[in-house]
């Protein structure tokens, strides 16, 4: 915990952390230790993590990186921090990522941008989003591991920009009571590691049946480390012809058959695979989502929660809707609103957001039929690039940043477990990664494939 709390301090140009809590961190560590030495300890016990500002902890300031959650320190904690707290983790501080986790730069956030510690040229890069923070701070030893959240890839693309592991795991599997909503049907909160090994430890102590969460799923957590075995002898691995896109850089594509060639030097079979309506993953992503988020975003209204805007002489309670959410939300966070809205006009619903719901569930399907064929797992690249330039996002094209998601989505949109893994690098010497996807609330299976690859 010291050295992490050192190390912390040291490395403040990354802006990884937005909110430490040394003394917590150093009471936390104290008890670890008292328990250690009561031969009580946990696999967790001591082991300092942190965690994405998207989790409310009780009394510290949980904002999801927004300006109008300033002030906000929540009365409860989440589930997920609970269940790592009682298994004996150490909380260091809160990690930047973007607005409401809506980003894939870790740009939008109201703290200004992580930054990733691998470099090229000393040009800073992205460490992706929008679990940002939570990815520079794994990639660069600050913590031991993180929490992220991935709606639409913002644990695995963030993994793959810096080379660690990132686990999104079954909807459902894990709880969302107390982490800061997104997009409710998308969300799943998940572990950054530094090993697949320290992503099946932390997806144990994360994962548990809640109440408090009415879509948590009542299937009992395994021991997933226990299970780790890296045999895959005689599994079937699916490799999606939808997932080469044009444009795709020649290295990625090497590093994908590199990583078929792994998973069949340790006994696997490679299958070539269809998943026919990936194409309409992204489209139908960034309808589903924004209008979800709309609807979750109207409870900040100034009155509820953190921040309220100065209101002027005669302003009535719309003025007071109006300006606190004109200063309380950054770009970002507003167009998606917009958009959220639109689409769930009644004018516009039926044109695309049920249109959208249908194509979620042809995505589904799709996988459905594959893991019904027989395929046990599926093999994709994670992003199709490197991690890009800071600023590169801020073009005033934000579909261009929304296209970096493509082969992220599809998991979400089908509640499926995934893992990215780093596998390789570019030309530049920066961290390339694949993923896994898996059936549902199989991760331990996913798990000792993505052994295979490490
Ligand atoms: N980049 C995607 C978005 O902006 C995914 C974000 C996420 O998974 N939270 O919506």
């Amino acid at each position: 915990t010291e050295a992490c709390l050192a190390a912390i301090e040291r490395a403040g140009a990354l802006n990884a952390f937005v909110h430490k809590t040394p003394d917590a961190a150093r009471a936390m560590a104290r008890a670890a230790d008292a328990r250690i030495k009561a031969g009580d300890a946990a696999p967790l016990t001591g082991i300092p993590l942190g965690i994405k500002d998207v989790f409310c902890v009780k009394g510290v300031p949980s904002q999801a990186a927004s300006r109008i959650l300033e002030g906000f320190r929540p009365e409860y904690e989440s589930t997920v921090t609970q269940n790592l707290w009682n298994a004996g983790a150490v909380m260091l501080g809160k990690l930047n990522q973007d607005e409401f986790a809506m980003g894939s730069a870790n740009e939008s956030s109201c703290y200004g941008p992580a930054v990733n510690p691998w470099k090229v040229d000393d040009r800073p890069l992205t460490p992706g989003g929008s679990s940002g923070g939570s990815a520079a701070a794994v990639a660069a030893d600050l913590c031991l591991a993180a929490t992220g959240t991935d709606t639409g890839g913002s644990i695995r693309q963030p993994a793959a920009f810096t080379g660690i592991v990132g686990l999104k795991p079954t909807y459902g599997r894990v709880s969302r009571w107390g982490v800061i909503a997104y997009a409710s049907s998308l969300d799943q909160a998940g572990p950054m590691t530094k090993t697949v090994r320290d992503a099946a430890i932390m997806l144990g102590a994360m994962a548990s049946v809640d109440p408090q969460d009415s879509t948590s799923a009542d299937v009992a957590v395994p021991d997933y480390e226990a299970g780790l075995s890296g045999d895959i002898r005689g599994k079937r691995i699916g490799i999606p012809r939808e997932y080469r896109v044009e444009g795709m850089p020649p290295e990625i594509d090497a590093l994908w058959r590199e990583g078929a060639e792994m998973l069949r030097d340790a006994g696997a079979e490679i299958v070539d695979i269809s998943l026919p309506h990936t194409k309409y993953a992204l489209p139908a992503y960034y309808v589903i989502a924004p209008a979800e988020a709309s609807s979750n975003l109207a409870r900040y209204d100034g009155v509820r929660y953190g921040r309220r805007a100065k209101l002027g002489q005669g302003d009535g309670i719309t003025e007071m809707y109006e300006k606190t959410r004109a200063e309380g939300f950054g770009h970002e966070v507003q167009r998606r609103v917009m958009i959220g809205t639109y689409v769930l006009s009644a004018g516009f619903y039926d044109a695309y957001y049920n249109r959208a719901r249908k194509v979620r569930a042809l995505i589904k399907r799709d996988f459905d039929m594959a893991f019904a064929d027989g395929i046990d797992a599926i093999l994709a690249p994670t992003t199709p690039s490197a991690a890009f330039g800071l600023g590169a996002m801020d073009s005033g094209d934000p579909v261009r940043m929304y296209l970096n998601d493509v082969f992220t989505v599809t998991l979400n949109l089908a509640g499926l477990p995934g893992i990215a893994v780093p596998v390789g690098q570019d030309k530049q010497g920066l961290p390339l990664g694949l993923q896994l996807f898996g059936r549902p609330f199989e991760e331990g299976d996913l798990l000792n494939h993505a052994l295979v690859l490490e």
